[in-house]
């Protein structure tokens, strides 16, 4: 199939790529030149904006930061709409409000174009291997036919209700893994300063309870002092912040959630906005005066 690719980061590169290896004729878009150079010199085609991607792609897939980029990619000047065919599948794979989502949605409806929001989980080893969780919302026909195009990026799809609802889970999901990474870096500050061996804490817990794919992801980066993202503080701020702002439109309570966000938040002052998330240990390292970094 003829796929329209917008968004070639940390993400969507990868993404992008095992698309090629199963055989997709891809046509790449980036406001940045250098990753759309980079998969054209892997077989991709670029274009020139996003207009163009969705005139010579038959599906075509957005991954961009947030909530604006994909408006502006989508209904902006030389966006997808303006060069979208009548019945055309627009699938936005970037995490967004699900309010957004559904602005999207209608303004695509309104232009006979279809549109679903499928945000991922699994980071950016998850897009390497393909092996990302996708949650997907929209209409159920348009998800059926985007399932085999989803799978080649992921290890399941699953749909999740009308417009937004995708993006609904993935705020629960990014919920889940904020509050788990602040978990593990206080529970590991703890063994510090008491201490007892990070590693050796982590050997005993990690196979009962307290176990976790955030903890086994994350904790080594930490023990490392190795904050390369990954995903970035400033992407998680946007998420909770989408949080917050979904959980009052609904009066859904998030008191954990707006800790970490300010805890986030204070990391982006401290100017380590570009940070791994795995980087909120940073905020307890400040606190703690000691790192969860041990020299051997
Ligand atoms: P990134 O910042 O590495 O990449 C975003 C890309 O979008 C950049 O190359 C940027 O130049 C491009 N872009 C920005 N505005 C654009 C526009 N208007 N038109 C075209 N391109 C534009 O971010 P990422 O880590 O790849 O994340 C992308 C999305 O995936 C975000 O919504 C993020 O929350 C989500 N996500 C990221 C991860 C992760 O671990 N990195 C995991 C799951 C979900």
């Amino acid at each position: 199939m003829k796929i329209g690719f917008i968004g070639l980061g940390i993400m969507g590169k990868p993404m992008a790529r095992n698309l090629m290896k199963a055989g997709h004729e891809l046509y790449v878009y980036d406001i940045l030149p250098a990753p759309v150079a980079e998969l054209a010199a892997e077989g991709a085609t670029a274009v020139a904006s996003p207009a163009e991607a969705a005139a010579q792609g038959d599906m075509v897939i957005t991954m961009v930061p947030n909530g604006p980029q994909v408006k502006d990619a989508v209904m902006g000047p030389n966006g997808v709409l303006e060069g979208a065919k009548p019945g055309q599948l627009i699938v936005d794979m970037s995490s967004i409000a699900p309010t957004a989502a559904q602005e999207v949605y209608a303004a695509c409806q309104a232009k006979g174009v279809r549109f679903l929001d499928a945000p991922v989980s699994g980071g950016e080893p998850g897009a390497i291997n393909a092996k990302l969780s996708i949650m997907v919302g929209g209409d159920k026909a348009d998800f059926d036919e985007a399932y085999d195009v989803l799978m080649v990026m992921g290890a399941s799809a699953v749909y999740c209700g009308k417009s937004g609802a995708g993006n609904t889970t993935k705020l629960a999901n990014q919920i889940i893994v904020a509050l788990n990474i602040a978990a593990v870096s206080e529970a590991f500050m703890l063994a510090v300063k008491a201490g007892v061996d990070p590693q050796t804490v982590f050997e005993a817990i990690r196979g009962g309870m307290a176990g976790s794919h955030v903890m086994e992801a994350k904790l080594p980066m930490m023990m490392d002092a190795n904050f390369k993202p990954g995903f970035k503080i400033d992407l998680h701020i946007k998420d909770l912040n989408n949080a917050i702002e979904a959980a009052h439109a609904v009066g859904a309570p998030l008191p954990l959630t707006v800790q970490v966000q300010e805890m986030m938040e204070n990391l982006h002052f401290s100017g380590q906005g570009q940070c791994d998330h795995s980087g909120i240990a940073l905020f307890y390292e400040k606190l703690a005066g000691e790192t969860i970094h041990q020299e051997k």
